[in-house]
């Protein structure tokens, strides 16, 4: 591609009337960043647009939308400059040219107005620094001063500046750097990686939110791992994740290894990546092991053992949320019963597989007993292929057993057959401890299989306990 044919990336009508209303203020424009990457990247046709005026980024965003029919609400952020409004299914995001200067304390510039090179100085990356004119005479003419073109094609992540300054002036870009490694599998180029690892205590003046929007693109990505081999090899890992951290290694008495439980887990994200775009079940793979450290001890005669480290894990994921400022809301209770409950179908899947352990099963992961078993599965990382066959069969005759289980007995959504309230009327009792007691003989005798889970069978259960506890 020349220098000038970049006209098909803004062929959406709405870059004319940017282009209308930019000449009319008499200020020139540009789309730059992540809308010409991905162009150039063939990614689709990005959604996000993002403009730069030389000139005031706010006055262009309100021409903008005085010219569209829909005459859009126009979202003001004065302390950035920027201003944002919606078209169609666009996002356009508005700023005016800077120039930015930073202090070592704090990841906000002191702002200047300044020129397109100004602004593209102070971006991330080169494959972010381009910029397509909106401006009459080079209408569709690409910008690319530091070869941003030729970084896409080489597939490197790289800074326009020296990395020390890009990097010390918004460590974020650390965490972005890695992110872009992970969603586009590109490499970060070396002096810029090297300056990373020296940067990387600088991290602790990011937001704990916006460490966790980067993770999250990272989990979102194919191959995670990428993102969290990166962030370990850069030691950003033990700031920001410490429980992962403290995974890697492996030890060795009397000759007894247990496996590398870092590297092992990331295995376990990339293979569940493989089968679920669900975020939440993602990070269950992510920290399904976490407990495994403090509970790691060494006994003469079993080796290696993490006894307990699920509940721990559980109890872990508790406080990493609440430390990174995650939703400590469902989503972080299903992280935690997925941790809880991660080596319930392994154990299922050693022994001889009984219909009351698989009731079990069921009954206590309800409506995620998919995702568990999906968790499971990624949990295989076994080379050996004698074994992995082995394991692989098991979990098949596990979920055979479930849907066998679940056809006859229904536990999934498990709802006592016998209610409170008849438990009461029959027995003339008041709200007390005999209701409870006598609900969970029922559960339980359903769930051992003693009875069915059935009306008739669970009443006369019923009477027959109540008959012991000398309530008839
Ligand atoms: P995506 O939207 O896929 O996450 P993007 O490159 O569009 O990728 P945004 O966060 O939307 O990323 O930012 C838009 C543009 O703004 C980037 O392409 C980059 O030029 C610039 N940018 C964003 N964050 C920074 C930063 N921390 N430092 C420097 N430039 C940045
Ligand atoms: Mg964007």
């Amino acid at each position: 591609m020349t220098q000038d044919n970049y006209k098909d990336a803004i062929k959406d009508p709405i870059f004319l009337v940017i282009a209308e209303a930019a000449a009319e203020l008499n200020v020139d424009s540009y789309v730059i960043g992540g809308f010409v990457r991905d162009f150039l990247l063939k990614r689709g046709t990005p959604k996000d647009i993002d403009v730069v005026a030389v000139g005031s980024g706010i006055e262009l965003a309100q021409k903008v939308a005085s010219k569209l029919p829909t005459t859009p609400k126009v979202s003001v952020f004065k302390n950035f400059g920027t201003a944002m409004l919606k078209h169609n299914d666009l996002e356009l995001e508005f700023v005016g040219a800077r120039k930015e200067s930073y202090h070592t304390d704090s990841r906000n510039p002191i702002v200047e107005d300044g020129t397109l090179e100004d602004d593209q100085n102070r971006r991330d990356f080169t494959i972010n620094a381009m910029a397509i004119s909106l401006n009459k005479g080079s209408y569709g003419k690409l910008l690319d001063p530091f070869n941003g073109v030729n970084d896409l094609q080489s597939k490197v992540i790289k800074t326009p500046l020296e990395p020390g300054i890009t990097y010390s002036d918004d460590p974020l870009r650390m965490m972005r750097a890695i992110r872009f490694a992970t969603q586009l599998q590109f490499n970060i180029e070396d002096n810029s990686f090297a300056s990373i690892l020296e940067n990387k205590d600088r991290i602790k003046i990011i937001s704990k939110e916006r460490i966790v929007d980067e993770l999250n693109k990272i989990m979102n990505s194919p191959k995670p791992s990428i993102g969290f081999a990166l962030l370990h090899k850069s030691q950003l890992l033990s700031y920001i994740l410490p429980e992962l951290s403290a995974l890697q290694g492996i030890e060795e008495i009397e000759g007894h290894k247990h496996k590398d439980n870092f590297w092992h887990t990331l295995e376990v994200v990339d293979n569940i990546s493989e089968n679920t775009n669900n975020l939440w079940l993602r990070w269950a793979a992510l920290l399904h092991d976490i407990g495994k450290a403090p509970t790691k001890k060494f006994h003469k005669k079993k080796g290696w053992t993490f006894r307990g480290h699920e509940f721990i894990g559980s109890k872990m994921v508790y406080k990493l949320f609440k430390r990174l400022r995650m939703p400590l809301n469902d989503k972080m209770k299903y992280v935690q019963k997925m941790v809880l409950m991660s080596s319930r179908p392994i154990v299922l899947s050693e022994d001889f597989v009984t219909d009351s352990a698989v009731r079990r099963l069921i009954f206590d992961a309800g409506e995620n007993i998919e995702d568990l078993m999906i968790l499971c599965e990624a949990d295989i990382t076994t080379k050996n292929t004698k074994k992995q066959r082995k394991y692989r069969n098991n979990f098949k005759l596990v979920r055979q057993k479930i849907v066998e289980v679940e056809e006859r007995d229904q536990i999934r959504n498990f709802q006592p057959p016998v209610s409170g309230e008849e438990i009461m009327k029959t027995f003339n009792l008041k709200p007390s401890k005999e209701i409870g007691i006598l609900k969970e003989a029922i559960k339980e005798a359903i769930l051992d299989g003693t009875i069915p889970n059935e009306y008739d069978a669970a009443y006369n259960f019923m009477l027959q306990k109540g008959k012991e506890l000398g309530l008839t």
